[in-house]
């Protein structure tokens, strides 16, 4: 298969100026980017006319929750049988493609082989999806998030709780056994979680080194949630790979970040946020206030620490935590304009976040991520100009097309999200 894009509007994700170009693409590979202007040997190729559309590389979500499919509460993804889990984990995936975004890295499954399996079954071509690294659940100390159980009540959540590093080693084994890519660790408590509050810093050194040493014994990466401070710290003393939040940061969590830049990728997650924070204000009752005044510390919080990540040069991810009900799937794009907003993000710094870096948090940053020869072909074409305005890419209607591994879709509404050209 031999297909020349003519006559785009080439943003490569290096950071140069978008130029009128044509790319020519071999099977799932890139194998030629030129200037308009400039001869290309496209022989045997079918041609695409761009129409001077915006080209760019498919975006790369950093904390992608698949199996988390929009419910209210975590326990009723623990309610769900896991073979009709599944089917809604696919359901997600092909919402996801659709949004433009062509890799991602798990934040964690709500059941231990489900990114493992919907990973597999895109590889192997059996459903539609971006290629996946798959997470383990979260694992959580007694109390902490995703620990849906009361004393007089079993109910399985999202998390495993686990105490102790014996307990933390042997389940994140368990789920490397069965094939996850990252072990997840919440280190911190959450904002709705009252036995484990956000800046409370909850799994000790002890149970983070045990986590982070199963993963990196075999080559694996290890991620955390990590609003407070001290799990700020921990995370990057015991050596995790992509830190989840950051929130609360101090000045010397935010040095930690600093001096560990190179290794480690951090994403906010902050469309979460920025959702409750709204929905909150607009809840005139007690505890409508009472969250709105906890939210909004956060999100100042959030702000504050982004801010000052991005000055530093701390590699951050576009990535949302999408796939609750206030938080829905499928709108993972609106991280582009809420960098752009709260963060003082650049158009063209955030969409090298969502791409390049991407690439790099995918740890293939060799194929993935930028418009150059010997890269995949996952690409956007867009009908507007991102640089611009990055809210462009919220609009599904505007993408002539979504290639991934040189196969073109067109998203759709509804089940199934997309649909392939050919
Ligand atoms: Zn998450």
């Amino acid at each position: 298969m031999r297909l020349l894009i003519d006559n785009a509007k080439v943003w490569d994700g290096t950071g140069a100026a978008p130029f009128p170009g044509k790319v020519l693409i071999e099977d799932e590979r890139i194998v030629a980017v030129a200037p308009q202007a400039e001869a290309l040997d496209a022989s045997g190729a079918e041609k695409i006319d761009a129409g001077a559309k915006f080209l760019m590389p498919g975006m790369v979500e950093g904390h992608a929750h698949l199996s988390f499919v929009d419910t209210p509460r975590g326990t009723w993804l623990g309610e769900l049988p896991p073979e009709d889990h599944a089917f809604l984990t696919m359901d997600a995936a092909r919402k996801m493609l659709g949004a433009g975004f062509t890799s991602a890295v798990s934040g964690a499954a709500a059941k231990i082989r489900l990114d493992v399996a919907i990973r597999d079954a895109i590889d192997k071509g059996l459903t539609d999806g971006p290629r996946l690294l798959a997470a383990s659940p979260e694992l959580t100390v007694t109390g902490g998030l995703g620990d849906g159980r009361r004393l007089h009540l079993h109910q399985e959540s999202f998390g495993v709780p686990v105490d102790g590093p014996d307990e933390v080693r042997r389940m994140a084994r368990l789920c490397l056994r069965e094939g996850v890519d990252t072990i997840k660790l919440n280190i911190s408590g959450d904002f709705g979680t009252e036995s484990a509050p956000s800046e409370a810093a909850v799994m000790t050194d002890a149970e983070v080194a045990a986590g982070v040493e199963a993963a990196h014994v075999i080559g694996r990466r290890a991620a955390a949630h990590a609003r407070a401070a001290e799990s700020v710290k921990r995370a990057v003393r015991h050596g995790v790979d992509i830190i989840y939040h950051c929130d609360h940061c101090d000045d010397e969590a935010l040095d930690l970040l600093e001096g560990a830049k190179d290794r480690v990728f951090c994403a906010p997650a902050f469309s979460l946020i920025v959702n409750r924070l709204e929905g909150a204000r607009g809840d005139n009752t007690a505890r409508g206030r009472e969250l709105a005044g906890r939210m909004t510390r956060i999100y100042e919080d959030a702000c504050r620490a982004h801010v000052e990540m991005r000055k530093r040069g701390v590699r951050i991810l576009v990535g949302g935590d999408y796939g609750f009900a206030h938080n829905p799937q499928g709108r993972n794009a609106r991280d582009l304009e809420l960098f752009v907003r709260h963060f003082g993000f650049s158009p063209g710094e955030v969409l090298q976040a969502a791409t390049r870096l991407g690439g790099e948090a995918m740890m293939r940053p060799h194929e993935i991520g930028l418009v150059k020869p010997a890269y995949l072909a996952d690409l956007l074409l867009v009908d507007g100009d991102p640089l611009a305005d990055v809210r462009v890419l919220q609009d599904k209607g505007r993408f002539a097309f979504v290639m991934k591994d040189g196969v073109r879709y067109v998203p759709c509404e509804g089940a199934p999200h997309v649909r392939r050209l050919h």
